[in-house]
Protein backbone atom coordinates (compact mmCIF):
# COMPACT_ATOMS: atom_id res chain seq x y z
CA UNK A 1 0.00 0.00 0.00
CA UNK A 2 1.22 3.52 -0.64
CA UNK A 3 0.31 6.86 1.02
CA UNK A 4 -0.21 10.12 -0.52
CA UNK A 5 -0.30 13.23 1.82
CA UNK A 6 -3.73 15.56 2.26
CA UNK A 7 -2.11 18.28 1.08
CA UNK A 8 -0.38 16.78 -2.52
CA UNK A 9 2.89 17.95 -2.66
CA UNK A 10 5.15 15.64 -0.60
CA UNK A 11 6.36 12.28 -1.67
CA UNK A 12 4.51 8.95 -1.73
CA UNK A 13 5.37 6.78 0.65
CA UNK A 14 5.09 3.13 1.85
CA UNK A 15 3.36 2.13 5.16
CA UNK A 16 7.00 1.76 7.10
CA UNK A 17 7.98 5.46 6.09
CA UNK A 18 4.61 6.96 7.16
CA UNK A 19 4.94 4.85 10.36
CA UNK A 20 7.92 6.54 10.65
CA UNK A 21 7.56 9.99 9.67
CA UNK A 22 4.45 10.69 11.15
CA UNK A 23 3.47 14.18 9.65
CA UNK A 24 3.82 14.43 5.62
CA UNK A 25 6.69 17.30 4.15
CA UNK A 26 4.26 19.74 2.93
CA UNK A 27 2.22 19.52 5.94
CA UNK A 28 -0.40 17.38 5.01
CA UNK A 29 -1.16 14.10 6.43
CA UNK A 30 -0.85 10.39 5.21
CA UNK A 31 -3.76 8.57 3.68
CA UNK A 32 -3.66 5.21 1.62
CA UNK A 33 -3.77 5.74 -1.84
CA UNK A 34 -7.21 3.97 -2.31
CA UNK A 35 -9.19 2.60 0.32
CA UNK A 36 -9.22 -1.51 0.52
CA UNK A 37 -12.71 -2.90 0.21
CA UNK A 38 -13.84 -6.05 1.99
CA UNK A 39 -17.12 -7.25 -0.13
CA UNK A 40 -19.83 -9.09 1.51
CA UNK A 41 -18.02 -12.36 1.14
CA UNK A 42 -15.28 -11.47 2.94
CA UNK A 43 -17.20 -9.82 5.93
CA UNK A 44 -18.86 -13.02 6.32
CA UNK A 45 -15.69 -14.87 6.75
CA UNK A 46 -15.07 -12.53 9.68
CA UNK A 47 -17.62 -13.42 11.96
CA UNK A 48 -16.27 -15.15 14.93
CA UNK A 49 -12.77 -14.27 14.45
CA UNK A 50 -11.15 -13.08 18.22
CA UNK A 51 -10.06 -9.77 18.03
CA UNK A 52 -6.37 -10.38 17.14
CA UNK A 53 -7.23 -12.06 14.24
CA UNK A 54 -10.12 -9.58 13.05
CA UNK A 55 -7.75 -6.86 13.36
CA UNK A 56 -4.79 -8.70 11.54
CA UNK A 57 -7.40 -9.00 8.62
CA UNK A 58 -8.69 -6.15 8.57
CA UNK A 59 -5.17 -4.31 8.95
CA UNK A 60 -3.38 -6.45 6.51
CA UNK A 61 -4.29 -4.43 3.26
CA UNK A 62 -2.48 -1.28 4.87
CA UNK A 63 1.08 -2.84 5.53
CA UNK A 64 1.51 -4.70 2.42
CA UNK A 65 4.58 -4.28 0.78
CA UNK A 66 6.16 -2.99 4.22
CA UNK A 67 5.76 -6.03 6.68
CA UNK A 68 5.09 -9.65 5.91
CA UNK A 69 2.02 -11.11 6.71
CA UNK A 70 3.14 -13.16 8.98
CA UNK A 71 4.87 -11.24 11.01
CA UNK A 72 2.33 -8.62 11.21
CA UNK A 73 -0.50 -11.49 12.71
CA UNK A 74 2.34 -12.14 15.38
CA UNK A 75 2.63 -8.52 16.72
CA UNK A 76 -0.68 -7.74 16.59
CA UNK A 77 -1.03 -10.76 18.81
CA UNK A 78 1.06 -9.62 20.75
CA UNK A 79 -0.49 -5.98 20.98
CA UNK A 80 -3.45 -7.24 22.27
CA UNK A 81 -2.91 -10.02 24.67
CA UNK A 82 -1.92 -7.51 27.27
CA UNK A 83 -5.77 -6.21 27.56
CA UNK A 84 -7.26 -7.32 30.24
CA UNK A 85 -10.77 -8.21 28.56
CA UNK A 86 -11.32 -11.82 26.61
CA UNK A 87 -13.09 -9.77 23.84
CA UNK A 88 -10.58 -6.41 23.90
CA UNK A 89 -12.94 -4.15 23.27
CA UNK A 90 -16.23 -5.60 24.48
CA UNK A 91 -19.75 -3.52 23.82
CA UNK A 92 -22.41 -3.40 27.04
CA UNK A 93 -25.81 -2.91 26.67
CA UNK A 94 -27.20 0.06 28.47
CA UNK A 95 -30.45 0.43 26.80
CA UNK A 96 -33.26 -0.69 24.51
CA UNK A 97 -30.60 -0.02 22.03
CA UNK A 98 -27.76 1.33 22.77
CA UNK A 99 -24.49 -0.37 23.35
CA UNK A 100 -20.98 0.81 24.82
CA UNK A 101 -17.98 0.15 22.88
CA UNK A 102 -15.78 -0.13 26.14
CA UNK A 103 -12.33 0.66 24.59
CA UNK A 104 -10.54 1.17 27.80
CA UNK A 105 -9.42 -2.26 28.91
CA UNK A 106 -5.44 -1.76 27.67
CA UNK A 107 -2.54 -0.74 30.61
CA UNK A 108 -3.70 2.94 30.96
CA UNK A 109 -6.97 2.86 30.91
CA UNK A 110 -7.87 4.68 27.71
CA UNK A 111 -9.05 3.98 24.11
CA UNK A 112 -5.43 5.58 23.06
CA UNK A 113 -4.05 2.44 24.24
CA UNK A 114 -5.95 -0.01 21.26
CA UNK A 115 -3.70 2.10 18.77
CA UNK A 116 -0.54 2.75 20.79
CA UNK A 117 0.01 -0.23 22.01
CA UNK A 118 0.26 -1.83 18.22
CA UNK A 119 2.01 1.55 17.61
CA UNK A 120 5.25 0.82 20.37
CA UNK A 121 5.45 -2.42 18.58
CA UNK A 122 5.59 -2.07 15.01
CA UNK A 123 7.96 0.76 15.35
CA UNK A 124 10.71 -1.93 17.32
CA UNK A 125 9.69 -4.08 14.63
CA UNK A 126 10.93 -1.82 11.72
CA UNK A 127 13.64 0.20 13.24
CA UNK A 128 14.90 -3.10 14.48
CA UNK A 129 14.82 -4.78 10.64
CA UNK A 130 16.30 -0.78 9.44
CA UNK A 131 19.24 -1.25 12.47
CA UNK A 132 17.94 2.15 13.58
CA UNK A 133 17.28 3.31 16.85
CA UNK A 134 14.94 6.33 17.42
CA UNK A 135 13.88 9.07 20.43
CA UNK A 136 10.92 9.84 20.95
CA UNK A 137 9.94 13.00 22.29
CA UNK A 138 6.36 14.42 23.23
CA UNK A 139 4.06 16.34 25.49
CA UNK A 140 0.92 15.23 27.19
CA UNK A 141 -1.18 17.47 29.24
CA UNK A 142 -2.27 13.87 30.67
CA UNK A 143 -3.40 10.86 28.37
CA UNK A 144 -1.71 10.46 25.72
CA UNK A 145 1.36 10.41 27.82
CA UNK A 146 0.99 7.24 29.36
CA UNK A 147 -0.09 5.95 26.36
CA UNK A 148 2.74 6.27 24.21
CA UNK A 149 5.34 5.51 27.62
CA UNK A 150 3.65 2.16 27.96
CA UNK A 151 3.74 2.01 24.36
CA UNK A 152 7.60 2.22 24.06
CA UNK A 153 8.82 0.63 27.78
CA UNK A 154 11.37 -2.40 27.19
CA UNK A 155 11.66 -1.58 23.37
CA UNK A 156 15.04 -1.98 22.37
CA UNK A 157 15.04 0.43 19.22
CA UNK A 158 13.17 3.51 20.56
CA UNK A 159 13.38 5.22 23.71
CA UNK A 160 10.84 8.11 25.44
CA UNK A 161 10.96 11.36 26.22
CA UNK A 162 7.95 12.25 27.61
CA UNK A 163 7.07 16.03 29.23
CA UNK A 164 4.40 17.28 31.09
CA UNK A 165 3.44 20.47 33.17
CA UNK A 166 4.53 20.25 36.59
CA UNK A 167 1.39 19.60 38.79
CA UNK A 168 -1.38 20.31 36.33
CA UNK A 169 -2.29 16.75 35.94
CA UNK A 170 -4.59 14.74 37.66
CA UNK A 171 -2.54 12.35 40.15
CA UNK A 172 -3.68 9.43 38.30
CA UNK A 173 -2.39 10.70 34.90
CA UNK A 174 0.76 11.32 36.42
CA UNK A 175 1.58 8.00 38.13
CA UNK A 176 0.52 5.97 35.19
CA UNK A 177 3.61 7.97 33.74
CA UNK A 178 6.08 8.34 36.42
CA UNK A 179 5.62 4.47 37.96
CA UNK A 180 6.94 3.06 34.86
CA UNK A 181 9.81 1.67 35.65
CA UNK A 182 12.06 1.26 32.37
CA UNK A 183 15.66 2.39 31.39
CA UNK A 184 14.32 3.73 28.38
CA UNK A 185 11.38 6.04 29.82
CA UNK A 186 12.13 9.23 30.71
CA UNK A 187 9.85 11.73 32.74
CA UNK A 188 9.76 15.25 32.70
CA UNK A 189 8.13 17.51 34.73
CA UNK A 190 8.33 21.17 33.32
CA UNK A 191 7.80 24.31 35.53
CA UNK A 192 4.91 25.80 33.39
CA UNK A 193 1.97 24.58 31.33
CA UNK A 194 0.99 22.81 28.58
CA UNK A 195 1.62 24.80 26.19
CA UNK A 196 5.03 25.33 27.07
CA UNK A 197 5.74 21.75 27.19
CA UNK A 198 4.32 21.61 23.28
CA UNK A 199 6.50 24.94 22.71
CA UNK A 200 9.98 23.11 24.05
CA UNK A 201 9.00 20.11 21.74
CA UNK A 202 8.47 22.04 19.28
CA UNK A 203 11.73 24.06 19.31
CA UNK A 204 13.73 20.32 19.81
CA UNK A 205 11.80 19.23 16.23
CA UNK A 206 12.97 22.56 14.42
CA UNK A 207 16.33 22.39 15.88
CA UNK A 208 18.32 20.32 12.87
CA UNK A 209 21.64 20.23 14.97
CA UNK A 210 19.73 18.53 17.66
CA UNK A 211 18.28 16.11 15.10
CA UNK A 212 21.52 15.46 13.78
CA UNK A 213 22.67 14.32 17.15
CA UNK A 214 20.01 12.30 18.11
CA UNK A 215 17.25 11.29 15.64
CA UNK A 216 13.76 12.15 16.65
CA UNK A 217 10.52 10.88 16.36
CA UNK A 218 6.83 11.49 17.51
CA UNK A 219 3.82 9.09 18.34
CA UNK A 220 1.25 12.02 18.33
CA UNK A 221 -2.56 11.52 16.95
CA UNK A 222 -2.10 12.82 13.11
CA UNK A 223 0.15 8.98 12.95
CA UNK A 224 -1.49 7.20 10.35
CA UNK A 225 -0.92 4.42 11.88
CA UNK A 226 -3.57 5.01 15.06
CA UNK A 227 -6.17 5.68 12.70
CA UNK A 228 -5.61 2.33 11.10
CA UNK A 229 -5.41 0.38 14.44
CA UNK A 230 -8.72 2.12 15.69
CA UNK A 231 -10.57 1.40 12.30
CA UNK A 232 -10.82 -2.62 13.56
CA UNK A 233 -13.01 -1.83 16.68
CA UNK A 234 -15.46 -0.50 14.77
CA UNK A 235 -15.77 -4.02 12.30
CA UNK A 236 -15.55 -5.62 15.88
CA UNK A 237 -19.12 -3.90 17.16
CA UNK A 238 -20.65 -4.32 13.63
CA UNK A 239 -19.91 -8.22 13.82
CA UNK A 240 -21.18 -8.50 17.62
CA UNK A 241 -24.19 -6.42 16.41
CA UNK A 242 -25.21 -8.73 13.48
CA UNK A 243 -24.53 -5.64 10.82
CA UNK A 244 -22.03 -7.80 8.81
CA UNK A 245 -21.18 -11.10 8.80
CA UNK A 246 -23.64 -14.21 7.45
CA UNK A 247 -27.16 -12.80 7.26
CA UNK A 248 -26.58 -9.74 8.29
CA UNK A 249 -26.30 -6.39 6.60
CA UNK A 250 -28.11 -3.95 9.17
CA UNK A 251 -26.78 -0.73 9.49
CA UNK A 252 -25.89 0.99 12.42
CA UNK A 253 -25.03 4.16 13.91
CA UNK A 254 -21.78 5.13 16.21
CA UNK A 255 -22.08 8.05 18.82
CA UNK A 256 -17.78 9.11 19.32
CA UNK A 257 -16.77 11.54 21.70
CA UNK A 258 -14.12 13.65 19.74
CA UNK A 259 -11.24 15.48 20.10
CA UNK A 260 -8.33 15.60 17.61
CA UNK A 261 -10.85 13.88 15.04
CA UNK A 262 -8.94 10.58 15.11
CA UNK A 263 -11.08 8.16 16.36
CA UNK A 264 -14.65 9.27 14.27
CA UNK A 265 -12.26 9.45 11.25
CA UNK A 266 -11.60 5.71 11.97
CA UNK A 267 -15.27 5.16 11.81
CA UNK A 268 -15.28 6.96 8.28
CA UNK A 269 -12.77 4.49 6.96
CA UNK A 270 -14.49 1.65 8.42
CA UNK A 271 -17.43 3.01 6.10
CA UNK A 272 -15.40 3.32 2.92
CA UNK A 273 -14.04 -0.43 3.68
CA UNK A 274 -17.61 -1.74 3.64
CA UNK A 275 -19.28 -1.44 7.13
CA UNK A 276 -22.92 -0.16 6.75
CA UNK A 277 -22.73 2.93 9.02
CA UNK A 278 -25.39 5.03 8.82
CA UNK A 279 -24.60 7.67 10.59
CA UNK A 280 -21.27 9.16 12.72
CA UNK A 281 -22.13 11.49 15.36
CA UNK A 282 -19.47 13.70 16.44
CA UNK A 283 -19.88 14.11 20.45
CA UNK A 284 -18.37 17.37 21.85
CA UNK A 285 -18.25 18.95 24.41
CA UNK A 286 -18.31 23.25 25.28
CA UNK A 287 -15.29 23.19 22.60
CA UNK A 288 -17.76 22.98 20.21
CA UNK A 289 -16.45 24.17 16.94
CA UNK A 290 -17.13 20.53 15.30
CA UNK A 291 -20.58 21.21 16.33
CA UNK A 292 -20.74 24.58 15.11
CA UNK A 293 -19.47 23.39 11.76
CA UNK A 294 -21.77 20.94 11.21
CA UNK A 295 -24.76 24.03 12.05
CA UNK A 296 -23.50 26.57 9.65
CA UNK A 297 -20.72 25.27 7.43
CA UNK A 298 -17.93 27.41 8.70
CA UNK A 299 -14.77 26.33 10.64
CA UNK A 300 -14.43 28.93 13.23
CA UNK A 301 -11.86 29.01 16.12
CA UNK A 302 -12.59 30.23 19.79
CA UNK A 303 -10.39 29.78 22.93
CA UNK A 304 -10.49 26.57 24.35
CA UNK A 305 -12.15 26.06 27.68
CA UNK A 306 -11.00 23.74 30.27
CA UNK A 307 -13.74 21.12 30.60
CA UNK A 308 -14.26 17.41 32.66
CA UNK A 309 -13.73 15.82 29.71
CA UNK A 310 -10.18 17.23 29.19
CA UNK A 311 -8.62 15.05 26.44
CA UNK A 312 -11.58 17.00 24.03
CA UNK A 313 -10.73 20.53 24.82
CA UNK A 314 -9.34 21.06 21.52
CA UNK A 315 -10.55 23.72 19.03
CA UNK A 316 -8.49 22.63 16.26
CA UNK A 317 -8.98 18.42 15.65
CA UNK A 318 -6.40 17.76 13.78
CA UNK A 319 -7.60 14.72 11.82
CA UNK A 320 -10.10 16.84 10.12
CA UNK A 321 -7.84 17.65 7.33
CA UNK A 322 -8.32 13.69 6.45
CA UNK A 323 -12.01 14.48 5.90
CA UNK A 324 -11.60 17.58 4.14
CA UNK A 325 -9.55 16.07 1.92
CA UNK A 326 -11.97 13.30 1.22
CA UNK A 327 -14.70 15.39 0.92
CA UNK A 328 -12.64 17.57 -1.77
CA UNK A 329 -12.22 14.51 -3.75
CA UNK A 330 -8.78 14.31 -2.76
CA UNK A 331 -7.78 17.48 -4.11
CA UNK A 332 -5.10 18.45 -1.95
CA UNK A 333 -4.42 21.90 -3.11
CA UNK A 334 -8.02 22.97 -2.17
CA UNK A 335 -7.24 21.17 1.24
CA UNK A 336 -3.93 23.67 1.31
CA UNK A 337 -5.84 26.88 0.33
CA UNK A 338 -9.01 26.03 2.77
CA UNK A 339 -6.57 25.65 6.09
CA UNK A 340 -4.14 28.36 4.75
CA UNK A 341 -7.45 30.68 5.57
CA UNK A 342 -8.22 29.25 8.68
CA UNK A 343 -5.41 29.77 10.09
CA UNK A 344 -4.99 33.24 9.12
CA UNK A 345 -8.78 34.66 9.51
CA UNK A 346 -9.43 31.63 12.43
CA UNK A 347 -12.58 31.56 10.09
CA UNK A 348 -12.88 29.44 6.80
CA UNK A 349 -16.40 28.33 4.86
CA UNK A 350 -16.37 25.73 3.44
CA UNK A 351 -18.79 25.88 0.63
CA UNK A 352 -22.36 24.37 0.35
CA UNK A 353 -21.06 20.81 -2.04
CA UNK A 354 -18.08 20.02 0.95
CA UNK A 355 -20.55 21.25 3.94
CA UNK A 356 -23.13 18.41 2.36
CA UNK A 357 -20.92 15.99 1.44
CA UNK A 358 -19.50 16.16 4.76
CA UNK A 359 -23.14 16.25 6.24
CA UNK A 360 -24.32 12.76 4.75
CA UNK A 361 -21.85 10.86 6.80
CA UNK A 362 -21.83 12.76 10.29
CA UNK A 363 -23.73 14.81 12.34
CA UNK A 364 -22.75 17.21 15.48
CA UNK A 365 -23.24 16.80 18.91
CA UNK A 366 -23.07 19.28 22.08
CA UNK A 367 -23.10 19.22 25.75
CA UNK A 368 -22.02 21.40 28.13
CA UNK A 369 -20.72 20.16 32.04
CA UNK A 370 -23.64 20.28 33.48
CA UNK A 371 -25.46 18.06 30.95
CA UNK A 372 -22.59 16.04 31.54
CA UNK A 373 -22.87 15.05 34.98
CA UNK A 374 -26.77 14.77 34.61
CA UNK A 375 -25.93 12.50 32.05
CA UNK A 376 -23.59 10.15 34.43
CA UNK A 377 -26.22 10.16 37.06
CA UNK A 378 -29.07 9.28 34.52
CA UNK A 379 -26.79 5.97 33.47
CA UNK A 380 -25.75 5.01 37.04
CA UNK A 381 -29.53 5.28 37.46
CA UNK A 382 -30.95 3.55 34.67
CA UNK A 383 -28.31 0.70 34.23
CA UNK A 384 -26.04 0.67 37.62
CA UNK A 385 -23.15 1.40 35.32
CA UNK A 386 -20.84 4.12 36.05
CA UNK A 387 -19.27 6.08 32.74
CA UNK A 388 -16.32 8.67 32.44
CA UNK A 389 -16.67 12.36 31.56
CA UNK A 390 -15.95 11.82 27.98
CA UNK A 391 -17.89 8.43 27.19
CA UNK A 392 -20.80 10.36 29.04
CA UNK A 393 -20.98 13.41 25.99
CA UNK A 394 -21.09 10.51 23.77
CA UNK A 395 -24.67 8.40 25.66
CA UNK A 396 -25.78 11.70 26.09
CA UNK A 397 -26.23 12.53 22.03
CA UNK A 398 -27.35 9.06 21.81
CA UNK A 399 -30.33 9.84 24.01
CA UNK A 400 -30.74 13.29 22.80
CA UNK A 401 -30.38 12.42 18.83
CA UNK A 402 -33.28 11.60 16.58
CA UNK A 403 -31.19 8.51 15.27
CA UNK A 404 -33.80 5.87 13.52
CA UNK A 405 -35.42 3.89 16.09
CA UNK A 406 -34.45 0.74 13.87
CA UNK A 407 -30.78 0.91 13.84
CA UNK A 408 -28.68 -0.27 17.12
CA UNK A 409 -26.20 2.58 18.30
CA UNK A 410 -23.03 2.17 19.51
CA UNK A 411 -21.44 4.64 21.72
CA UNK A 412 -17.78 5.25 21.85
CA UNK A 413 -16.60 4.37 25.72
CA UNK A 414 -13.12 6.02 26.06
CA UNK A 415 -12.03 6.17 29.24
CA UNK A 416 -12.57 3.82 32.08
CA UNK A 417 -14.51 5.77 35.08
CA UNK A 418 -11.67 5.40 37.69
CA UNK A 419 -9.13 7.77 34.78
CA UNK A 420 -11.45 10.20 36.49
CA UNK A 421 -12.55 9.41 39.82
CA UNK A 422 -13.24 13.19 40.68
CA UNK A 423 -16.15 13.79 37.68
CA UNK A 424 -17.70 10.16 38.58
CA UNK A 425 -17.80 11.18 42.21
CA UNK A 426 -19.47 14.50 41.64
CA UNK A 427 -22.33 12.88 39.35
CA UNK A 428 -22.72 9.85 41.04
CA UNK A 429 -21.79 10.27 44.38
CA UNK A 430 -19.41 7.08 43.88
CA UNK A 431 -15.78 7.06 43.96
CA UNK A 432 -14.72 4.41 41.46
CA UNK A 433 -12.17 1.77 42.44
CA UNK A 434 -9.00 1.31 39.97
CA UNK A 435 -9.10 -2.09 38.23
CA UNK A 436 -6.71 -4.20 40.45
CA UNK A 437 -3.74 -4.46 38.51
CA UNK A 438 -3.49 -1.08 38.85
CA UNK A 439 -4.80 -0.99 42.54
CA UNK A 440 -1.36 -0.01 44.17
CA UNK A 441 -0.65 2.86 41.66
CA UNK A 442 -0.72 5.25 44.77
CA UNK A 443 1.68 2.95 46.52
CA UNK A 444 4.79 2.93 43.62
CA UNK A 445 7.51 4.99 43.24
CA UNK A 446 7.79 7.83 41.13
CA UNK A 447 10.49 8.51 38.75
CA UNK A 448 10.95 12.29 37.21
CA UNK A 449 13.15 15.11 36.69
CA UNK A 450 11.86 18.75 37.30
CA UNK A 451 13.48 21.08 34.28
CA UNK A 452 12.48 24.45 33.79
CA UNK A 453 11.12 25.95 31.01
CA UNK A 454 14.12 26.30 28.55
CA UNK A 455 14.72 24.69 25.45
CA UNK A 456 18.66 24.53 25.90
CA UNK A 457 18.79 22.56 29.30
CA UNK A 458 15.97 20.29 28.24
CA UNK A 459 18.68 19.68 25.48
CA UNK A 460 21.65 18.91 27.91
CA UNK A 461 19.20 16.78 30.05
CA UNK A 462 18.11 15.03 27.19
CA UNK A 463 21.76 14.34 26.06
CA UNK A 464 22.92 13.09 29.56
CA UNK A 465 20.38 10.82 29.63
CA UNK A 466 19.72 9.29 26.48
CA UNK A 467 21.39 6.19 25.45
CA UNK A 468 21.23 6.82 22.30
CA UNK A 469 23.12 10.21 22.43
CA UNK A 470 25.92 8.44 24.68
CA UNK A 471 26.23 5.74 21.77
CA UNK A 472 26.46 8.58 19.10
CA UNK A 473 29.45 10.36 21.20
C1 LIG B 1 -8.06 11.24 23.07
C2 LIG B 1 -9.39 11.06 23.73
C3 LIG B 1 -10.59 11.46 23.09
C4 LIG B 1 -10.60 12.15 21.75
O1 LIG B 1 -10.25 11.29 20.69
P1 LIG B 1 -9.80 11.89 19.28
O2 LIG B 1 -9.34 10.73 18.48
O3 LIG B 1 -8.70 12.87 19.58
O4 LIG B 1 -10.99 12.57 18.69
C5 LIG B 1 -11.79 11.20 23.73
N1 LIG B 1 -11.83 10.62 24.96
C6 LIG B 1 -10.70 10.25 25.60
C7 LIG B 1 -10.80 9.63 26.95
C8 LIG B 1 -9.44 10.44 25.01
O5 LIG B 1 -8.33 10.06 25.66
Amino acid sequence: MRYCSTRGDAPVLGFDEVLLTGLASDGGLYLPEAWPHFSAADLDELAGLPYPELAARIMRPFVVGSVVAERFDLLVAEAYAGFEHAAVTPLKQLDARLWLLELFHGPTLAFKDVALQLLGLLFDAILSARGQRLTIVGATSGDTGSAAIEACRDRAHVEIFMLHPKGRTSEVQRRQMTTVQAANVHNIAIEGSFDDCQDLVKALFNDRGFRAELPLSAVNSINWARVMAQIVYYFAAGLALGAIGPGGRRPLAFVVPTGNFGNVFAGYAAKRMGLPIETLVVASNANDILARFFETGALAMETVVPTLSPSMDIQVSSNFERLLFEAADRDGALVRSLLDRFREARRVELGEQLWQAIRSDFQGFRLDDAGTLAEMALRRQESGELIDPHSAVGTAAARSLELDRRLPVVALGTAHPAKFPDAVEKATGERPPLPPRLADLYERPERFEVLPADTEVLKAHIRSRSALAGAAA
